[in-house]
């Protein structure tokens, strides 16, 4: 049977990157060689970072001054490197979910880390809105998308201070105005590779200002400074990223993957909102466009366990919702095709005619 991988993450790769991946494990640009026993430092792999670095510039508009690293230890790594790299005094965050929260937390080691704003008195349900960026904070840190709550941020906001933005389930879901940011990080295990890799984008002037000690392997001068290989970087995941920015560029870049993220969003929150069974969980203006969230109407509490056993019977991978919101979350990731949501929605039709 078909599967239909709605997994948040590690989740969906385009199939085609899947393919390149395996032949390069197999032999790697036809030198009888697999990507796994070659040098990190090879002849043949320093064209694969600097294309997928090339990459990241041209399919997200990248500036002149910003740098672009891979790194390894997740975005749950850059939740200390930040501040480590970044915080002399002060820090601003806005907590919209359990990821902001971890950040926040990791930020208050390194010095004063104020919580500008929250949602948390809604279990997240949506993004705060009328708050001031403070003008006297080193740096101002948001989670653009949060993958547990689906809630997320759809502009660039613009920032007194620099703005530092954790991406990792929406980078490249939509065109972003780099030259906003201060600094871009996400794991990629979302929406870009296989785990193991993690992406910055930071703009070379703002470092080198605090003065605390900063341990080589966490400072960001010393990894651009290397080009990414100051150690041995995550070459399979990096290679599988290469290939899934070239399915990208191939396939019309981040304004063709916003046209179908919103199509396949709409599809499903028309549903949801049709559907007499569900109800999603998102304030309708933040909802995200990227995990979609949604539990059962109170009047039909009963039906839930029943749902996911119809859909997982048709198909469907990885709807269950994430257990501090209940209920279910389809990730529509860019490499998910509309007719996986097609299929889930047919599913959410079938089932609603049984009761
Ligand atoms: C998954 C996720 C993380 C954690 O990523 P790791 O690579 O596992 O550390 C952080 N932030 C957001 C928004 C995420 O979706």
């Amino acid at each position: 049977m078909k599967k239909h991988n709605f997994n948040a993450g590690p989740s969906i790769l385009p199939r085609e990157v899947i393919e390149k991946t395996a032949q390069a494990v197999l032999d790697f640009n036809n030198s009888g060689l697999s990507i796994l026993e070659i040098s990190h430092r090879a002849k043949d792999f320093q064209p694969v970072v600097d294309e997928a670095v090339a990459l990241f510039k041209e399919l997200l508009n990248i500036p002149e001054g910003y740098s672009v690293l891979f790194l390894g230890g997740g975005a749950s790594l850059q939740f200390c490197m930040v501040p480590f790299n970044l915080l002399e005094k002060k820090a601003a965050y806005v907590n919209t979910g359990t990821w902001a929260s971890k950040a926040l937390k990791e930020a208050k080691g390194f010095g004063e880390a104020i919580e500008v704003a929250s949602s948390k008195d809604s279990n997240f349900n949506y993004i705060p809105k009328n708050y001031v960026i403070p003008a006297d904070v080193d740096y101002f840190h948001i989670t653009t998308n949060n993958t547990i709550f689906g809630t997320e941020l759809l502009k660039d906001l613009d920032s007194p201070v620099p703005l530092v933005a954790d991406m990792s389930s929406d980078i490249f879901s939509r065109p972003v105005d780099v030259s906003k940011y201060a600094l871009i990080y996400g794991g990629a295990q979302k929406n870009l590779a296989p785990a193991g890799l993690t992406f910055v984008i930071v703009k070379n002037d703002i470092l080198g200002k605090v003065s605390r000690h900063i341990p080589s392997m966490l400072d960001y001068k010393i990894h651009i400074e290397n080009g990414s290989m100051f150690n041995t970087p995550p070459v399979l995941p990096i290679y599988s990223a290469l290939e899934t920015l070239r399915w990208l560029k191939s396939n019309g870049g981040i304004v063709e993957m916003e046209k179908q993220n919103i199509a396949k969003a709409k599809l499903l929150y028309d549903e949801i909102d049709r559907n007499k069974l569900f109800v999603g969980t998102a304030a309708l203006e933040d909802r995200s466009r990227m995990n979609i969230c949604f539990v059962m109407n109170p009047e039909y509490a009963e039906l839930e366990a029943d749902f996911q056993k119809f859909a997982t019977e048709r198909g469907m991978v990885g709807i269950k919702g994430h257990r501090s919101v209940g209920g279910f979350r389809a990730s529509t990731y860019n490499a998910l095709p509309i007719e996986s949501v097609q299929a889930l929605v047919d599913c959410m039709q079938e089932f609603e005619k049984l009761h």
